[in-house]
């Protein structure tokens, strides 16, 4: 940020009073913007048995597969943002079945809230984000084409869960950059994401 969004003026790093953290500072109309992280509600629509992912037409990540997710607009609720990003992106009505993945992505700032979705009636058409639209089964995941490690880590836990036949509980975890190691089968595991 270099220029406040208040008056135009240009704005300072520094450490507010009372504050523990810089933050972008306008001298002259003494406003204080504050960041926060943003949250991305997505997706992971099911038809049948299979899965909804779509074929990326934007950067990052051209061409590479995605569930439906994007950040949230402001006066939405997170649902509300999950379907109409799959409407947007895939073409596709979707009831919401319930929150499935909360993941954190601490070094870009970014909240994901991933939901389990049924296609209204199994339409769908590729929106302009994507290039293509298609039903996978599990067997036919491109994993190594997957746009994101979030994606990768919500459809390994997602199929997990179905095999295991016992529901879909609420799976949380954290997408860290640079990764060590892939702890295999940990309810913690990470995987690396390098977006933005
Ligand atoms: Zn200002």
């Amino acid at each position: 940020m270099n220029y406040c969004s208040n008056c135009g003026a240009s704005v300072v790093l520094r450490i507010p009073d009372g504050d523990n953290r810089e933050r972008y500072v306008c001298e002259h109309c003494d406003t204080i913007h504050y960041q926060n992280p943003k949250i991305v509600a997505g997706c992971i629509p099911e038809w049948e048995g299979r899965i909804l992912l779509c074929k990326r037409a934007i950067e990052p990540r051209y061409g590479l597969w995605t569930l439906p997710a994007g950040f949230m607009e402001n006066g939405e609720t997170t649902e509300q943002a999950a379907m109409r990003e799959t409407e947007e992106e895939a073409g596709a009505r979707v009831e919401i079945t319930g929150l499935y993945g909360l993941f954190s992505i601490p070094h870009i700032s970014q909240v994901y809230m991933l939901y389990r979705g049924t296609l209204v009636d199994g339409a769908f058409e590729a929106g302009v984000e994507s290039l293509e639209c298609r039903l996978f089964d599990e067997g036919d995941i491109p994993w190594e084409q997957l746009a994101f490690p979030v994606v990768k880590e919500t459809l390994k836990r997602y199929f997990s869960d179905r095999r295991r036949g016992k529901g879909f509980p609420l799976q949380r975890g954290e997408i860290v950059k640079h990764p060590r190691r892939e702890p295999a089968g940990s309810p913690q595991a990470t995987a690396s994401e390098d977006r933005g």
